[in-house]
């Protein structure tokens, strides 16, 4: 029997997903989760904090880069792909069970298109097309260049503009819009009715340090104003934003040379409901040229709590904070011998992003309206609000050649004992959530993984568990039917 104690920081979907792999793997585990905020999946998790898109590969064309002899490299898309039907699979489970429930449903289905205009383009989305619609995962995809088949798909796009206009677009009518916020609550709330499980909001970890067995972790009660102390034989570091700063502190050789550099999200919501009825889809566009992949301009339906609303965006904004909720003084006092020359040479190589960076922050509202209507021609600039959204810490990691280099996925960093491991990045982010977490457990607890008993509950979990969806058509199509049916997807 184990009871082996289990430390996880931050209450985002991250750690919420890895408490609940580990409660069910590991019913005996004593895990402690503390959250600095008063509330739970508040930070990028919240709904309104990303864009809620689960990420599939359908409609993100930076997920399929075009290689330098034209081709398309989808690669990428096809794993990223795969993560979010595991996700599903993971999500179905708990809804299935009853060990989640939310009022409303956190996952609704949304056609997921992309949309993009000039020769060289239409050329790449083809491309993208016929690469993509040789595996299962992808086989329903619909292309098109036909005017009319587009405004028939989404009309608001295409009234008040040219129908001479050299215009492609893709489909896949399985695409999901997710609401992040609504899971995490959910599956931190399971883990509440669970025995030896204890969350604690309103708790700031400030230390992480090594003992001679296991972790002490240093907390401040922020609503009591007292220090407590904490013991644990494994730490997760799941703070977002935060978790550059927390893996200094626990001064593991594997956290050094590394950096973050953070950007904010901005999005156009529109306030008139009679706009709002008439999309119904995510469509993505090409990102501007120099800008971060997560930068690619989307006209978005979003379905909030059974309420359906209507962004685009994001618009990148800069600020030196590392959580929407942080301090100014976040980036300032992550930087370190070890990381400053990182640091200063991922700036120096990536100067397309700074000058991107710098228009973006100095944009006018005229600016970011000219930006919509590119997607959404008659836009009235009355029915549109600017809102924040949360903050994303992109990794800069030392590098040999570069001195360092800026990266734009997400980094499981663990010690050589793999008793703590933090997630560093915010890209595909929460849709691929299962997998990170199956990744850390990979990575920290090899010989436990590996065991018929964890071996046959994730199985359960996960029926495709230890199998290829990308090159088992057969499998993938019949997980997506079973997700489609728990989750109801057909209905929403
Ligand atoms: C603008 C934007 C758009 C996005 N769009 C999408 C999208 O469409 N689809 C998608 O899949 N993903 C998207 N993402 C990414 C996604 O939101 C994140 O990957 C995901 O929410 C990260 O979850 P997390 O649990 O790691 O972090 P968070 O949700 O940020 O949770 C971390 C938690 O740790 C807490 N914390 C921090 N420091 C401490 C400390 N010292 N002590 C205690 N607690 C601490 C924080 O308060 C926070 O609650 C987007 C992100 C942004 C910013």
């Amino acid at each position: 029997m184990s009871e082996k104690r289990y430390t996880l920081i931050g209450a985002g979907i991250m750690s919420a997903t890895l408490g609940v792999l580990l409660k069910e793997l590991d019913p005996e585990a004593h895990i402690t989760i503390y959250e600095r905020l008063d509330e739970v999946g508040a930070e990028s998790s919240d709904a309104w904090n990303n864009a809620g898109t689960g990420h599939s590969a359908f409609c993100e064309l930076n997920y399929t880069p075009q290689r330098e002899d034209g081709s398309v490299d989808i690669s990428k898309a096809l794993k990223i792909s795969q993560s979010f039907e595991v996700s599903k699979q993971m999500w179905a489970y708990l809804q299935k069970t009853g060990k989640v429930k939310t009022d409303s449903p956190f996952i609704n289905d949304i056609d997921h298109m992309s949309f993009v205009w000039g020769k060289e383009n239409i050329s790449f989305l083809k491309k993208r097309y016929e690469a993509m619609t040789k595996y299962g995962m992808f086989e329903d995809m619909e292309y098109t260049e036909d005017f009319d088949v587009i405004a028939d798909w989404v009309p608001l796009m295409m009234k008040g503009r040219d129908s001479s206009e050299e215009i492609a677009a893709t489909r896949m009518m399985i695409g999901t819009d997710v609401n992040f916020g609504s899971i995490t609550k959910a599956m931190i709330k399971y883990l509440r009715t669970c025995d030896n499980v204890k969350v604690f909001l309103g708790h700031e970890v400030e230390d992480i340090t090594r003992k001679d067995e296991g972790w002490q972790v240093d907390v401040k009660d922020l609503n009591e104003d007292v220090e407590k102390t904490g013991e644990a034989d494994f730490v997760f570091v799941g703070a977002g934003g935060g978790a550059l700063i927390l893996l200094e502190k626990s001064d593991i050789p594997e956290g050094r040379g590394y950096g973050g550099f953070p950007v904010s999200g901005q999005f156009l919501i529109c306030n008139n409901p009679e706009v709002v009825v008439q999309h119904e889809a995510k469509v993505y566009g090409k990102a501007a040229h120099g800008s971060p992949p997560m930068s690619v301009p989307h006209l978005d339906t979003r379905m909030l709590n059974g309420v359906r609303s209507l962004l685009f965006g994001p618009y990148a904004a800069f600020s030196t904070k590392f959580l929407k909720n942080g301090s100014f003084m976040d980036l300032p006092l992550s930087l370190e011998v070890h990381n400053i020359w990182p640091m200063l040479s991922a700036g120096i190589q990536n100067i397309d992003l700074t000058k991107y960076l710098i228009e973006q922050v100095f944009q006018s509202p005229e600016d970011r309206f000219e930006a919509l209507q590119k997607y959404y021609p008659n836009a009235k600039m009355e029915d549109w609000e600017l809102i924040t959204a949360g903050q994303r810490v992109q990794i800069i990691k030392k590098d040999k050649e570069e001195g360092g280099v800026l990266k734009f996925g997400t980094e499981i960093v663990s010690s050589e004992d793999n008793t703590i491991a933090a997630l560093l990045g915010a890209s595909p982010g929460a849709s691929t959530s299962v997998s990170i977490m199956l990744d850390v457990l990979k990575r920290c607890f090899p010989e436990r993984l590996a065991s018929d008993d964890w071996q046959k509950k994730l199985k359960e979990m996960i029926p495709s568990f230890g199998q290829s969806l990308i090159d088992n058509r057969e499998l993938c199509l019949q997980t997506r039917d079973y997700t489609t049916g728990v989750l109801k997807l057909e209905e929403s």
